[in-house]
């Protein structure tokens, strides 16, 4: 069932879980993760960016494709079609095509920017019954280069961007996208008990999951992380099972190259990625 992710946020902010949000790609994602949501009985999140909407021809093509299987496969948890990372041009494109969540990362621009559009966006966005999730202050990735520890919100700032009326924040608390470096310093707890304390029952967001030790996920729950984005990890475990097919030589054994047969492998491992992350968020059984 296609919503906003307020109330899905809302209730794990009170419940002390997280919801997972998922990035997809193409069909089989989509259906992996919808599919083992609906198994678990738990919220979820499809996640979409910029560039993997314009990998499926357009944020038209991916809010069609995921009302309609929503339906064909007769989903009855809830699930957000969010934007992820979206420039102002692109949130205002996905809340045309029907998404239901739209994250606008105005992080780039300097403060009183990144304020004047966020709640541009917010309202627009809220007029339509679309939740809105901003960042404050940036999240280190690959694009940064390697480094030692990501960047930490300044709280003070969190808060002037919650008083907005965002229903969710993205604030960086030592977290980086992609794959962690080995000399990663881990997730600043201090940084986000600073965060929870100003910005009160607003559920936070933690970006760049991928490969942050299962108990700092738990006690980033505790503190007031209520949606986790998970990416990366989805595309490894993929990669890995497509690769072992391969070269195990099965897609030259019969039919064995049919893409249904051929995507068949790398689609169980993310919808056995998914079901992990859902019990370590703790949202199963909380549709
Ligand atoms: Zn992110």
């Amino acid at each position: 069932m296609l919503v906003s992710a307020t109330e899905m946020l809302k209730k794990a902010k009170a419940g002390k879980y997280a919801v997972g949000q998922f990035n997809i790609n193409n069909l089989e994602w989509t259906k992996a993760v919808l599919l083992t949501a609906q198994e678990l009985n738990s919220p979820v999140i499809l996640g979409v960016s910029e560039g993997a909407g314009k990998y499926m021809t357009g944020f038209k093509t991916v809010a069609a494709m995921v009302k309609a299987m929503d339906e064909s496969l007769g989903i009855t948890v809830p699930v957000a079609l969010h934007l992820d990372h979206g420039t102002y041009e692109g949130a205002k494109a996905c809340v045309e095509a029907g998404f239901t969540s739209i994250m606008f990362d105005g992080s780039h621009f300097p403060l009183e920017e990144n304020i004047a559009k966020s709640k541009e966006i917010i309202e627009l966005c809220h007029s339509k019954g679309i939740s809105v999730e901003c960042e404050v202050g940036t999240i280190g990735g690959e694009e940064d280069g390697v480094i030692g520890a990501g960047e930490v919100a300044d709280p003070e700032e969190c808060k002037m961007i919650a008083d907005l009326g965002v229903d969710m924040l993205a604030a960086g608390i030592g977290n980086i996208h992609g794959v962690y470096p080995a000399n990663w310093a881990g997730l600043n707890f201090e940084a986000l008990d600073a965060i929870q304390q100003k910005t009160g029952i607003m559920p936070l967001v933690l970006h760049g999951g991928t490969g942050i030790p299962d108990d700092m996920i738990k006690k980033a729950v505790t503190l007031g992380v209520s949606k986790i984005n998970v990416n990366t990890e989805c595309q490894l475990v993929f990669a890995e099972a497509t690769r072992a097919y391969i070269e195990a030589g099965k897609d030259q054994q019969g039919k064995g190259f049919d893409p249904r047969k051929l995507l068949a492998p790398g689609t169980e491992a993310i919808k056995a990625k998914v079901k992990e992350k859902m019990e370590l968020f703790g949202s199963v059984g909380q549709a």
